[in-house]
């Protein structure tokens, strides 16, 4: 499994997936989110590391619940594990209750009509089902208005006559910001929905959610990006690490004279003869241009700068700066990991760390170690 390139994925970028890192990184979130329980978040492939392996890893230490966004995700993981709770975040499509059933799986309903829906199939069948109700509390994205809230809580008693409410989550809009007024009043809000719903266990926090304090973690919290090691207050220390590197290897040392332009638009001109190298990868695997404008790799723990755009499938770097010895063909650069934080590329791309590790293509070989 930890055998160096194999001829075939020789020249792609590669995504070390360390798995004994997520476990670490759950056992914090766990630690900081006591007595909560934790339920990870394996959405969109488990943040581009592989849904199946680090669901099977968080499994092996404990979790037993886990959530994803789409029904497909969760048929998926449901045929890794076999015994889990599967919370489905979209909630209920038209038509899709059976699939539920089927798949042993939790819809989040996050709609009156949902829970009509889901409620009425149940009655049908003469089973009581498992699901969540979701409460928007200032998102305005998913989850009952304040007035489907009220609809729901009158109507209570037979709503939920085939269904067994088994958590009532909302989401936070700034949970990032810890002085942002809008988390305590979020948290208000959430506490008026529960005095007026069934009691059930309940859930508010995702990963940043969880450094707002003891009275944001609820029964349940929802990590997504700690787990997989990304910082949830850019800005501050870094309580997680990385889980992932993500490497692509040398094609082509170059040495170029003062005065060269490099790449497409010619955007990139040497002041200083250059040592350039050719790297096979692209945006075609998730780095994007606006990563490369002012963005730094690695090579050999040195930070390089990009020279010029990014194309498809090759990047050019300014290696100037970095010892000679280090600059092989065949050499591995490194685009994120132990050198360049997720953070820092996100900041370069003028974006945020879910979206880079989100934006992480398949086309990478993933490896997966042990620690
Ligand atoms: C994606 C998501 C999470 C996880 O968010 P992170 O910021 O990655 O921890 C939790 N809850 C909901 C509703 C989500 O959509």
């Amino acid at each position: 499994m930890t055998e160096p390139f194999p001829i075939l994925g020789e020249q792609t970028v590669r995504l070390t997936v360390h798995l004994g890192t997520a476990r670490a990184n759950y056992r914090e979130v766990s630690r900081r989110a006591s007595p909560a329980a934790v339920a990870p978040v394996v959405k969109a492939d488990g943040y581009a590391q592989g849904m199946d392996q680090i669901a099977l890893t968080l499994s092996q230490a404990g979790a037993d619940t886990f959530f994803v966004a789409r029904l497909a995700e969760g048929i998926a993981l449901r045929r890794a594990l076999p015994k889990a709770r599967i919370f489905v975040l979209d909630g209920l499509l038209p038509g899709t209750a059976p699939a539920f059933v089927t798949h042993r799986l939790t819809p989040v309903l996050n709609a009156y009509d949902e829970i009509v829906e889901y409620s009425a199939f149940a009655r049908e069948r003469r089973v009581r089902l498992d699901a969540a109700v979701h409460i928007d509390t200032g998102m305005n994205r998913s989850g009952l208005s304040r007035p489907e809230l009220n609809q729901v809580a009158a109507q209570s008693r037979e709503l939920f006559s085939g269904i067994n409410i088994a958590l009532l989550m909302s989401h936070l809009a700034c949970a990032d910001d810890p002085s942002d007024a809008l988390n305590q009043k979020q948290l208000d809000r959430f506490r008026a929905a529960l005095a007026l719903l069934p009691a059930a266990p309940a859930s508010l926090a995702a990963s940043a959610g969880i450094q707002l304090g003891k009275d944001y973690l609820f029964d349940i919290v929802r990590p997504g990006l700690a787990i997989y090691g990304g910082n949830p207050r850019s800005g501050e220390a870094n309580p997680y690490k990385l889980v992932f590197k993500l490497t692509a290897r040398i094609l082509q040392v170059r040495r170029v004279e003062v005065g060269e332009t490099v790449g497409y638009g010619a955007t990139f001109e040497t002041r200083r003869p250059s040592v350039l190298v050719t790297v096979a990868s692209g945006y075609a695997d998730g780095l994007t241009r606006a990563m490369g404008r002012q963005g730094r790799v690695a090579i050999a723990g040195c930070r390089v700068p990009f020279a010029g755009r990014i194309s498809m499938d090759l990047i050019t770097l300014d290696a100037t700066d970095v010892p000679a010895a280090e600059l092989t063909r065949g050499a591995e650069v490194e685009f994120l990991g132990e050198h360049v934080s997720l953070e820092d590329a996100a900041r370069t791309a003028g974006t945020i760390n879910h979206e880079i590790i989100a934006g992480l293509h398949p086309r990478a070989t993933r490896v997966y170690v042990e620690d």
